[in-house]
């Protein structure tokens, strides 16, 4: 009976890492390719690591109980770990979702019970003046200290994971030691995507403590690929965002380019080309984020300094979320 789980809890972590043997006879690369395949996690996304820590945490030092109504902005996958991971515990939960999210993420949201908020409801009409941000989608970096005052008003909790110090612990805690182990501690270079940041973050701080010679390869939405004031309707990679080329006011607590190395940008028609690719060579059908990683992976793969060398790249969900999307329509 040892292999019986009780929980979806239970669920969380040890994801398969598996190299792309065919993948790179395809592409004719000499370095190793090995996918952390964080589809999977129950909810189907490497974010139920930092949702169910950041849950679990708050409950611990008491600002939850269950009954109550925990609140979160997301892009959809940490949302839909929280709705997760709610559902058994008790709580109920509230999600301001990010402009551009797929249609996948919404259902999805929506099939776990969330209440979906729009941002009216926290702020009243704002004018496009007073919410407008010239690098990204106006509502999401303004928001965080009116959602703490909605929640105030309304009673809510708030994890807000953008700065939620248990967001890169989950990684520190779980996905670092996982890669560590399955590789024997043999990891030269980690291509990995940034929406919070909290998996670079984490993954640097555990893995640089092991081996400080590690190299960190930040992947990120070309600027064709994001949102603006001029070109609000533009395909996106789902919950991800530039850290490079970003003025210092605007970074996060942990979307920076400090931990990395060096940046990458990815088109969508890049990322695009590398999922069908990727479904061919290995019969993978993986997320936006996950193929624009794998195509910068592929990149300093290619590099004649780079050959032997394993590159662990993650990948945070499945292409089933993306199936109505630019990816795979
Ligand atoms: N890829 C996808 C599909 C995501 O949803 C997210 C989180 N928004 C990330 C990558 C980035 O993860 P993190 O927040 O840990 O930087």
């Amino acid at each position: 009976m040892a292999e019986i789980v009780h929980s979806i809890e239970e669920l969380v972590g040890r994801t398969p890492l598996m190299e792309l043997v065919r993948f790179q006879t395809f592409e004719g690369i000499h370095a190793h390719i090995l996918a952390k395949l964080e589809c999977f996690n129950p909810s189907g996304s490497i974010k139920d690591r930092a949702a169910l820590n950041m849950l679990l945490t708050a409950e611990a030092s008491g600002n939850i109980k269950p009954g109550d109504t925990i609140v979160e902005q997301t892009s959809g996958n940490t949302g839909i770990g929280i709705a997760a991971f709610a559902c058994a515990r008790g709580y109920n939960v509230n999600i301001f979702l990010e402009r551009g999210a797929s249609v996948e993420r919404r259902l999805l949201l929506e099939a776990y019970g969330v209440k979906l908020l729009t941002y009216k409801d926290a702020l009243g009409i704002r004018t496009a003046q007073e919410s407008a941000s010239g690098w990204q989608e106006p509502e999401r970096e303004a928001l965080h200290s009116e959602i703490y005052s909605y929640c105030e008003r309304e009673g809510y909790y708030f994890l807000n994971q953008a700065c939620n110090e248990a967001n890169p612990a989950a990684h520190v805690k779980t996905t670092g030691p996982e890669l560590w182990e399955a590789t024997d501690g043999r990891i030269d270079i980690l291509v990995c995507m940034a929406g919070t940041g909290g998996t670079g973050t984490g993954l640097s701080s555990f893995l640089r403590s092991r081996n400080p010679d590690l190299k960190i390869v930040l992947a990120q939405p070309h600027p064709d690929c994001r949102i603006t004031k001029e070109h609000p309707n533009v395909d996106i990679i789902d919950g991800v965002l530039p850290a490079y080329g970003v003025p210092e006011s605007e970074l996060s607590s942990f979307l920076r380019p400090d931990w990395s190395d060096e940046c990458i940008d990815v088109r969508m028609e890049e990322a695009r080309q590398t999922a069908h690719k990727l479904i061919r060579s290995e019969g993978l059908l993986m997320g936006t984020s996950s193929c624009a990683a794998l195509y910068a992976a592929e990149v300093v793969g290619a590099r004649a300094e780079n050959e032997g060398k394993n590159i662990v790249v993650i990948m945070p969900d499945s292409g089933l979320k993306y199936l109505t999307t630019a990816l795979y329509r």
